[in-house]
């Protein structure tokens, strides 16, 4: 089921929560909508589902393969939704849980008990809780409950799963698991999945496209591997992964910042201005020299090996602090010294102008 989202704008009161949004996906893919909190994303979340209407006067539309589903109520439109807090029902078994959405259904459309219960046990299986059927939700961990509630949404046979932070309460060792185990779990089922999440690293990890969300507008819509190394925008660039950030200056296709001066892409050449220069942690190269043209000067303040990268931060001439990772063999075979001098070259950086100059578009 592709899923395809035109000009949507949405208001509460006078607050913007959906600005002429626009989204295509694709049949059996994984999307995640990624952003701040207030960005927008459960609000498109729950429109996309039919449990919040657009504006009035919005002319947009949302087609589920090729067809609007203006018309049609959350109840007919066949998703699946899992919610951060969903309360599966502690009442019941979790047998009956999975199997309410199905028994609910008006006697013509019901399946036989028959059926419920090989479509429960195979269910099980999925969520890997086989033998739990009979528990109470009580009786299950955090991370069992929300396979339980996935189980239940999976039931009907959606055609859409819309999970919206399905994860957020739980910790991160689990949500880890979890994360590894939903992705498996897709590439079985095929279903049509959004994942809403404020977590960088889970919408990178598990989706097949990331859409980055920032105040009721899509900021960028790619693959994580994309997203991550050609961020469209400053926020994007900000919002993905650790940065250090100059206040510099554009010239002639050339990012300066004081102490250094690069070359940057040719789309930036007939801009001169202010600019903000951003090199992620990883972009840099050490030296141990003191004399390298055009690299920044700095003296080591701390390192910390302890993980799979070694962190070090260094500070600039002028108590700028710099944080690079380098590779442990490349932290070992440096063997830095705390004070010690060291020069600093930028194997990439990314320029943005900052807004006065930005071309009018
Ligand atoms: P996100 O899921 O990205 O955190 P939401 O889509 O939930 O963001 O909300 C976007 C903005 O819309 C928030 O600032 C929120 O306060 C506002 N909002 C959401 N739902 C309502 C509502 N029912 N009434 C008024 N404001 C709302
Ligand atoms: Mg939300």
């Amino acid at each position: 089921m592709s899923i395809e989202v035109r000009n949507i704008t949405k208001h509460f009161g006078k607050f913007t929560a959906l600005s002429d949004v626009s989204l295509q996906i694709e049949d059996g893919e994984l999307v995640s909508l990624l952003g701040p909190s207030g960005s927008g994303k459960t609000t498109l979340l729950r429109v996309i589902a039919g449990l919040e209407s657009v504006d009035p006067d919005c002319s947009g539309e949302i087609l589920f393969h090729g067809e609007s589903v203006a018309g049609k109520k959350a109840s007919q439109r066949q998703v699946g939704f899992v919610f951060q807090h969903y309360a599966i029902f502690r009442h019941m078994t979790v047998f009956e849980n999975i199997a309410f959405g199905l028994r609910v259904r008006p006697r013509k459309t019901r399946p036989s008990n028959a059926i419920i219960d090989s479509r429960v046990r195979e269910l099980l299986r999925l969520i890997q809780l086989e033998g739990f059927g009979n528990r109470y939700p009580s009786q299950l961990s955090g991370g069992q409950r929300q396979r339980v509630a996935l189980a239940r949404a999976l039931a009907i046979e959606p055609r859409v799963l819309l999970l919206d932070e399905p994860f957020g309460a739980l910790d991160a060792k689990v949500r880890q698991g979890l994360r590894d185990w939903l992705r498996r779990l897709h590439d079985e089922l095929h279903t049509t999945t959004i994942l809403v999440t404020h977590d960088q690293e889970e919408a990178l990890e598990v989706s097949d496209r990331v859409v980055v969300m920032n105040q009721a507008r899509i900021e960028q819509v790619a693959s994580p591997a994309e997203l991550f190394h050609e961020p469209a925008t400053e926020f994007v660039m900000n919002f993905l992964g650790n940065v250090n950030v100059f206040q510099g200056r554009l010239n002639a296709g050339r990012a300066l910042v004081p102490g250094l001066a690069v070359d940057v892409s040719v789309e930036s050449e007939e801009i001169s201005g202010p600019a903000n220069v951003y090199v992620r942690p990883h972009e840099w190269t050490i030296h141990r020299q003191t004399n390298v043209a055009g690299s920044l000067l700095a003296s080591v303040a701390r390192f910390n090996h302890a993980g799979s990268i070694a962190k070090v931060a260094l500070l600039t001439q002028d108590s700028r602090e710099i944080k690079i990772d380098l590779p442990l063999e490349r932290f070992n075979e440096l063997s830095l010294r705390l004070g010690e001098l060291v020069c600093l070259s930028p194997t990439k950086v990314r320029v943005f102008p900052t807004p006065d100059i930005r071309p009018k578009s």
